[in-house]
């Protein structure tokens, strides 16, 4: 994953801080709106998270899917559970794109959305079941992503969570020095745990996301999408500038793919 400009790899924010143009948030929501997802993830993966955390489809839930662009999780999440769902992003596009396709898989009446920064959430103490987020969290980081959304959970309330998480011992200096400037917090999922127990969670499950997450399910419609990209954008330097810089990150990926990935982490909040 690459400083780039996609999304899951590198914080909005940050990204619009570095380079300074509002154009190329601009460009960056018209690349990735019509995505079926934002980042690297998979329907067979979030339904092994849902199984792993215990979640029937019994007892009615509340639940907040946090960063969820244009809600692939979502709208499984609400396919698959007896759920309340409040879908967040900080991106009212993506939202967009959630509400339409709620609206047409008839599930509008289980999902609500909000447009919101994960920093700032303006919910209730105790008021969710159940928080998930899929290849968000790094927006905010591990560490204070999981202290501050650990008072929205009921007392042995579930938090699943997808992080960027080495899967290697050791690995190449070029490829940790890169990511020492990306996203410092990158670690082995030993002390992601650790994290977890340290902020009052009891760790339940770990699996790392397979390869046809990042390859099959994002990066290859990605790259699908550039030719109609850069035409919408009538080929500008700008536009040319995103997909080259989406494309290093994909070399990145398919180069070093057997020492990172997304690990998920499912964790019940101590009472
Ligand atoms: N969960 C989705 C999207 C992952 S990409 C999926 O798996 O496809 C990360 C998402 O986080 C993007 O939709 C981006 O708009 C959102 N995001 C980035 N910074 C955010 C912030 N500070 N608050 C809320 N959402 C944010």
């Amino acid at each position: 994953m690459l400083p780039a400009n996609g999304f899951h790899s590198v914080c909005l924010r940050e990204q619009l801080a570095r380079v300074y143009l509002v154009d190329d948030y601009t460009l960056l929501i018209d690349l990735h709106k019509r995505a079926e997802r934002q980042g690297p993830g998979g329907s067979a993966e979030t339904r092994r998270a849902i199984e792993l955390a215990g979640l029937g489809n019994s007892d009615p839930i509340k639940l907040a899917d946090i960063g969820c662009g244009t809600g692939a999780s979502t709208l499984l999440l609400a396919q698959s559970l007896n759920a309340r769902i409040t879908a967040v992003d900080f991106s009212p596009e993506f939202v967009e794109q959630l509400r339409y396709k709620a609206e047409s898989h008839g599930l509008s009446n289980r999902i609500s959305t909000l447009v919101c920064s994960m920093d700032n959430l303006p919910f209730d103490n105790e008021e969710y079941d159940v928080i998930w987020s899929e290849g968000a969290i790094y927006n905010m980081g591990f560490k204070k992503g999981v202290e501050a959304w650990k008072r929205f959970l009921k007392p042995r309330g579930l938090l699943v969570v997808s992080e960027i998480t080495w899967i290697t011992h050791s690995r190449p200096p070029e490829l940790q020095q890169y990511w020492d400037t990306e996203y410092p917090e990158i670690d082995t999922a030993s002390a992601k745990i650790g994290i977890l127990e340290n902020s009052g969670y009891s760790p339940i499950a770990y699996f790392v996301l397979p390869e046809c997450c990042w390859l099959d399910n994002y990066y290859r419609p990605l790259q699908s999408s550039f030719p109609d990209f850069l035409r919408r954008q009538g080929y500008s330097q700008e536009s040319q500038a995103i997909v080259a810089s989406e494309e290093k990150e994909i070399a990145l990926y398919e180069r070093y793919k057997s020492h990172y990935s997304y690990g998920v982490y499912i964790a019940r909040k101590l009472d």
